[in-house]
């Protein structure tokens, strides 16, 4: 999705709605990032008093595996932004963040991939107290205990529990 912006930095008070699907190209637009599904663009260019803002929400299906126990997950997102977008930065300090526009044209595919891959979960769990994988047989701990003997105890957890004895002040 390409929008040409050149009129509306010309016209204060002007808006124009943005409303769109970028198609599935997953590759090109998210390398190595998984969104499995059009995603769905919906906002406003605004032109306020010469500042040109640009809001805008989208929605999308983010599919990953989970990182305990690697079960799929599939959730529906929708994330919200907001840019100013400038046609050229001036000489002014401090204006990151701004979006330049090249020749006045917003290109929103790109923007928008670029918004997503900051929001997506690096590590996602499909539950927030998912047990994971047990350590000794692989199996999955959501679905119920394997079996395996009591004592193992997590490497992690050894760690710490060696470490809080060796704190313990001696008498
Ligand atoms: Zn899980
Ligand atoms: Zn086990």
């Amino acid at each position: 999705m390409q929008i040409q912006l050149k009129q509306l930095f010309l016209e204060e008070g002007k808006t124009l709605p943005i409303d769109g699907i970028i198609p599935n190209t997953e590759e090109k637009l998210w390398p190595g990032h998984p969104v499995g599904s059009p995603v769905l663009v919906s906002g406003k260019v605004t032109n306020r008093a010469g500042i040109v803002t640009l809001d805008y929400s989208a929605s999308f299906t983010f599919c990953s595996q989970c990182a305990r126990c690697c079960e799929e997950i599939t959730r529906q997102m929708n994330c919200r932004f907001t840019h100013i977008l400038v046609e050229e930065l001036s000489n002014q300090e401090g204006e990151q963040g701004y979006i330049i526009l090249e020749d006045g044209v917003l290109d929103m595919d790109g923007l928008a991939a670029e918004d997503i891959s900051l929001e997506l979960p690096t590590k996602a769990l499909c539950r927030e107290d998912c047990k994971g994988l047990c350590p000794k047989c692989g199996k999955n701990r959501n679905e119920g205990d394997c079996g395996c003997s009591a004592g193992d105890v997590d490497p992690r957890f050894a760690a710490l529990r060696q470490l809080l004895k060796e704190e313990t002040p001696k008498k």
